[in-house]
């Protein structure tokens, strides 16, 4: 790699447009590719693999980070600002039904400190409404949660579900009919937190990027060098061919997700970071006929009794969380850098995992657990059956603080930026930063809507239809691609 900034070929100077390569099309590096693109910069997003968001599954929006007890209310309210910004940016990825969350017996806490929180995020909900009525895009604020007794669950589970709920009662009266009473503390809360489809948002970003000429989308090309040199950087770029091209840009955005410390020690820019492994179940409830919302019951993670998630699509359709150690989490799956490296080594059977795929047996042995385990509360579910790959992947986490969930941006030197989101909804101000910080482009006080065109134009039907050639080609029900709420 020495002789690779002899080699490069500077850029032509007289466009003085910036050039910037964004390595890793996940979620982070797309959204900094659609967004510069869309400021008309001169963007090259380089992805090792064959698709764009195609890593670790994301499936919640988590616009107020409630279905986390243990975070600030600071990072809620960043949460919350920034899902707003993300779905002014990508309409067509959420699936708009409400969250219930309750607390059973067998969790340590009580239903009532879910209370204060969620006033200030309901508060900081109504005045970016009063701002500007675009951020409106989670329902009226006096709506955005509703707290119910024993009594008033009791009273939903004599009713019918109309075809299209509308309302959160009706949305939650599946909930109501289903789930054993008996094992939960009163109230449950229901809260305007959505779903989020990663097949819809992968669409969206790959036909925006395909629109935009001056975005290079390379695929399938690995970076596999880079350094630094006065004009900014050289980077070594190896394709399924086994071709190597070198290209010379401006300005460097490490966007790998959970191997960003392998680009990094590439850079020589240390970081300290941590990166864990997970995975959630794909499941089928053939009899159920209802729109579920979703349902968290919460419980401490990495016990037995830890979080159960219940998260619906289309047709009976449901993924499962369960934060123990042997469905959702994994023994040593949560490991930290060192001195040596910025980037923290998963043991080889998780490596295996992401690199290769699941046994079989694994797969259905861990969806059983899964289905047992939401079965503690939702008794029926016992019927549920095993559907398929699991939604699975390993994050990143920059610092030391794994409870960290609202992350964006960190810069070295001049030129050299890292994006590091811990939930894809960090994306897009990740993005503002980095062309804030870089001085790329004068805002002024244009809005979203103005200045993504591109984007704002893809149509509902050809995202969703793209999204579902995309679960086909990553082996996934169509249903987890397919639009599912209000
Ligand atoms: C089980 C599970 C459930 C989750 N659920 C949610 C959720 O509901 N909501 C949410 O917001 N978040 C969720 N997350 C977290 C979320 O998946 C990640 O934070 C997010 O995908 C990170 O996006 P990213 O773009 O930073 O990284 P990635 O999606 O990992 O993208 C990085 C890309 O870089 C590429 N790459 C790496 N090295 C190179 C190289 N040298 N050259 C070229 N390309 C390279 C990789 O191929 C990859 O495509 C979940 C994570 C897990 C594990």
């Amino acid at each position: 790699m020495n002789e690779l900034a002899t080699l490069m070929q500077p850029e032509s100077q007289s466009t003085h447009t910036p050039s910037v390569a964004i390595i890793g099309g996940g979620i982070a590096g797309a959204t900094a590719a659609v967004h510069m693109a869309e400021l008309g910069l001169n963007v090259h997003l380089i992805e090792k693999g064959s698709g764009l968001v195609s890593g670790p599954p994301i499936c919640h929006l988590h616009a107020g980070g409630n279905l986390y007890r243990e975070i600030s209310t600071e990072q809620c309210i960043e949460l919350l600002k920034q899902s707003i910004d993300t779905i002014r940016l990508y309409p067509q990825t959420v699936n708009k039904r409400p969250t219930v969350i309750a607390v059973p017996y067998s969790d340590g806490g009580s239903p009532e400190e879910l209370y204060e929180r969620l006033i200030t995020i309901q508060d900081c909900y109504a005045q970016l409404v009063e701002k500007d009525s675009a951020n409106k895009v989670l329902g009226e604020p006096a709506d955005y949660y509703k707290f119910y007794s024993r009594d008033e669950i009791e009273a939903l589970a004599e009713l019918e579900q109309p075809a299209q709920p509308s309302t959160i009662d009706e949305w939650l009266i599946p909930f109501a009919k289903h789930t054993d009473l008996e094992v939960l503390k009163f109230p449950v809360v229901a809260v305007q937190e959505y779903g989020w489809s990663v097949f819809r948002i992968a669409a969206s970003a790959t036909l925006a990027l395909e629109k935009m000429p001056n975005c290079q989308l390379k695929t399938d090309t690995q970076v596999i060098g880079v350094e630094e040199s006065e004009q900014g950087w050289a980077l070594e770029c190896l394709d399924s061919d086994g071709q190597v091209e070198f290209l010379h840009v401006e300005y460097l955005v490490n966007a790998c997700g959970y191997e960003t410390g392998s680009i990094d020690d590439l850079a020589q820019k240390p970081r300290e970071r941590l990166v864990e492994f997970k995975a959630a179940y794909v499941t089928n409830w053939p009899e159920c006929q209802e729109l579920w919302p979703e349902v968290i019951f919460h419980g401490p993670r990495g016990t037995p009794n830890g979080m159960a998630q219940l998260t619906p699509y289309p047709d009976g359709i449901f993924q499962l969380h369960g934060m123990t150690k042997d469905i959702t989490l994994f023994e040593d799956g949560l490991v930290a850098s060192d001195n040596a490296s910025s980037q923290p080594s998963l043991p080889l059977r998780l490596k295996s995992k992401i690199q290769k795929g699941w046994d079989e047996e694994v797969i259905v042995e861990r969806s059983r657990r899964a289905i047992e385990h939401m079965s503690r509360f939702i008794p029926d579910y016992q019927r549920a059956h095993e559907f398929g790959t699991p939604l699975f992947g390993a994050q990143q986490i920059p610092g030391k603080d794994d409870t960290l969930r609202a992350a964006d941006v960190t810069f070295e030197g001049k030129h050299y930026a890292r994006v590091e989101v811990v939930k894809g909804s960090s994306a897009y101000e990740a993005a503002i930063k980095l062309v804030e910080q870089w001085q790329l482009f004068d805002y002024q006080s244009q809005t979203i809507e103005q200045l993504h065109p591109v984007t704002l134009a893809l149509t509902s039907t050809e995202i969703e239809q793209k999204a579902k050639q995309l679960a086909e080609l990553r082996t996934y029900p169509q249903q987890l691609a397919q639009y599912y709420g209000q």
